[in-house]
């Protein structure tokens, strides 16, 4: 008879352990808290070999996963290059993983709306209690369900991620939007402006409907921006005077955060990064927190993804590290039992959490490292950051102990 799996959260995590779960033969049920199918706001993700081959032994396909970019460039302020690195890879989208991920669902295997409060543990199975007052009964309990994950609540009610002194502002524009200049110089390459005490990167990535050819694509603006705890409860702050928890969804931001980032955009950063964001869709802006679970499993619950561990962004590790921390538990649970086999896996997906973990913190101390160009105008151009080579070479990279 086959084990019973129920995987909390229909996001990346849930999804890929769903996937790596039923192929090594368990029954198992996605429980999703939305109400409607997940559609992420369509910003990038960048893959890696090890994501490819993840999705694919998930068994998706990965033809036409994204866009190509083979070179990284750091521009200064004018828009000139600074630095250049060969380095191919291929960026996405979140919905394209997701999509790709969510199509291998069997129908009736994934439920929407269907928010988990916590579980029971008694003998030889766990019981999932939802908000609605009902049960689910299960051999595992698989928590994927997100940083603020309600079962890491119960597992570490101690842990609680820690904001990191900056928000990430992200928008999108259509290629076809853009200046012609502004196609021809920052478009194509993985680009990046390393001032003091700011960040940005940006990538093409598909256009709507994943449409690769050039003119359809969209650019993918990143910008790290310093915010002290002060300024950010401001801008969790919404219209009716509602103070956020943590984030606020994007519509609720209020029109005036959006003008005072334009402002200070305007007067520190490059032209064609100014016509990027110029053009965009509105932008939003998501608060930078980390954390990092003790152990990711306790007797039959196990945490995955960002559940688990937040990587800050700089690694760009979100999606690979939940793929891989659902093919280490599916691996750990053929031919032993529940407990022991969470047991291994969490001490095999623990320390690639800790260096995730520890290299994104490292990737991201080096924003602060010359000060703010609000105190120091010493690298205000991006022209003389000392770190630049680093940063270029390991932004977006799987730290070599993950390989
Ligand atoms: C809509 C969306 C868009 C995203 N877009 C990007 C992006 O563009 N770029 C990027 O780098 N990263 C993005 N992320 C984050 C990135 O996808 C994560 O790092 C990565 O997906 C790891 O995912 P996860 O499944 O561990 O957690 P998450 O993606 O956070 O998913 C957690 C899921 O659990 C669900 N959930 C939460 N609590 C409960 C509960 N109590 N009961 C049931 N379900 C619950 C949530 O609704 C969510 O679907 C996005 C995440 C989401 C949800």
């Amino acid at each position: 008879m086959s084990r019973r799996a129920v995987v909390c959260g229909g996001s990346i995590g849930g999804l890929f352990s769903a996937a790596f779960l039923r192929n090594a033969g368990w029954d198992v049920v996605v429980l999703e808290r939305s109400r409607t199918e997940l559609a992420g706001r369509g910003a990038g993700i960048v893959t890696h070999d090890l994501l490819d081959r993840l999705i694919r032994l998930a068994g998706a396909e990965t033809t036409d996963l994204g866009v190509q970019v083979t070179e990284r460039v750091a521009f200064d302020l004018t828009g000139a290059r600074v630095a250049t690195l060969s380095l191919p890879q291929i960026v996405t989208s979140w919905d394209r993983v997701h999509s790709l991920l969510r199509a291998l669902m069997p129908a009736g295997t994934y439920w929407l709306d269907k928010a988990v409060s916590g579980y029971v543990e008694t003998d030889g199975q766990v019981t999932l209690q939802l908000e609605d007052g009902t049960t689910e009964a299960a051999d595992l309990v698989v928590g994927a369900d997100g940083f603020r994950s309600a079962i890491r609540a119960q597992m570490h009610p101690e842990v609680q991620p820690q904001y990191a002194g900056y928000v990430v502002w992200r928008a999108l524009a259509h290629e076809a939007d853009l200046p012609a200049d502004v196609r021809q110089s920052v478009f194509d390459p993985f680009g990046f402006f390393l001032p003091d005490g700011t960040q940005i990167i940006g990538y093409p990535i598909a256009g709507p409907g994943n449409d690769l050819r050039s003119g359809h694509r969209r650019y993918n603006f990143v910008w790290y921006s310093p915010v002290t705890p002060a300024e950010l409860a401001d801008m969790l702050t919404d219209a009716s005077g509602h103070r956020h928890d943590l984030t606020i969804p994007p519509p609720l931001v209020r029109e005036s955060v959006l003008a005072q980032m334009r402002r200070f955009a305007d007067s520190n950063l490059p032209e064609p990064f100014l016509e990027i964001l110029a053009r965009s869709e509105r932008p939003f802006f998501t608060p930078i927190y980390d954390h990092l679970s003790p152990y990711f499993a306790k007797g039959r619950a196990a945490l995955v993804g960002d559940a688990a561990c937040v990587a800050r962004p700089h690694v760009g590790m979100g999606v690979t590290k939940a793929a891989g921390d659902a093919e280490a538990l599916a691996r750990a649970l053929t031919g032993t039992d529940v407990v022991t086999a969470l047991g291994h896996y969490s001490f095999e997906r623990r320390n690639a959490g800790q260096v995730a973990h520890d290299t994104a913190q490292r990737l991201g101390s080096y924003i602060f490292s010359g000060g703010s160009p609000k105190e120091s105008p010493a690298n205000h151009d991006g022209r003389s950051n000392p770190r630049i080579s680093v940063i270029m070479a390991e932004t977006a990279v799987v730290p070599a102990a993950l390989l």
